[in-house]
């Protein structure tokens, strides 16, 4: 069964929102009680363990929460499958399937089968363009670097273009350069489609780059949240001082 009525559509300009969500994997439980503002880009940042890639799994709707509600716009998505939510989400790695072609992994942005259409040979070919891959369509992922894979990954969710966008750590595994240049790509399609997005980092610089708003993460819960610059001159919270004081 899923909530989500016939024809409802999301729109870009979706806020998120975890209404009292609890969620355990035997020993380890969390709470998250937390809003994310329509078209903004908000940094989730915490330790190691402390829930980040569970807070995304359960947008995304590969966890369920035990109790609570995750509401987007005011949909309630709660049960509803990955494939019925208005989001997308790239991994740190393994974002591709291993033995298609780029044009068809980013193609799976567009349509669950394998046949693709004009319209969606175009979209590729235009969001490949984009991410710097133009003329790589029929390569297989092993054929590509690192940072091209993560670049496939992008495309694949630019054709999707869904209105909530879910990265975690996508850049973790790529050079400074490289994530450098990841980030004012991210950030420019941001600025041009303004979907909401909740991104993953333990690098502090990538936050202050392009985050807007910032939710910090700690034990299992959001130990602090508020724009993204007032955690970076020097009067944010403790808690978040001490984490990167302490290194990544
Ligand atoms: P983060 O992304 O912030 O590093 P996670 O959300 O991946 O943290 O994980 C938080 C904690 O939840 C982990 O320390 C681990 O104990 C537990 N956990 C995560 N995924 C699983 C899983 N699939 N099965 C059991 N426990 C898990
Ligand atoms: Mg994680």
């Amino acid at each position: 069964m899923t909530p989500i009525p016939d024809g409802a559509e999301v729109k870009h300009g979706a806020t998120v929102r975890l209404d009292k969500v609890s969620f355990s994997y035997g020993e380890a439980s969390f709470l998250f009680d937390v809003e994310f503002a329509a078209s903004r880009i908000t940094a989730i940042m915490g330790p190691s363990g402390s829930g980040k890639s569970t807070l995304l799994n359960l947008v995304a709707g590969f966890e369920a929460p035990g109790s609570g509600r995750v509401l987007i716009v005011e949909l309630n998505v709660s049960a509803a499958p990955p494939s019925a939510r208005p989001v997308s989400m790239v991994f740190q790695e393994n974002n591709l399937f291993a033995h298609l072609s780029v044009e068809r992994n980013v193609g799976l942005g567009r349509s669950p089968s394998l046949g693709l259409s004009g319209a969606d040979r175009e979209a590729i070919a235009g969001a490949l363009q984009r991410v710097g891959l133009a003329g790589k369509e029929n390569r297989l992922p092993r054929e590509l670097s690192g940072g091209e894979r993560q670049r496939v990954a992008l495309a694949r969710v630019l054709v999707r273009d869904r209105p909530v966008l879910l990265l975690d750590e996508p850049f973790a595994s790529l050079g400074p350069a490289l994530r450098d240049d990841m980030l004012d790509l991210l950030a420019s399609v941001h600025a041009e489609r303004k979907m909401t997005v909740l991104f993953v980092t333990h690098q502090p610089e990538d936050a202050r780059r392009i985050g807007q708003d910032m939710v910090f993460l700690d034990n299992g819960t959001v130990a602090a949240a508020g724009p993204a610059a007032d955690f970076f001159d020097g009067s944010g919270p403790e808690a978040f001082r001490r984490y990167i004081g302490s290194g990544p």
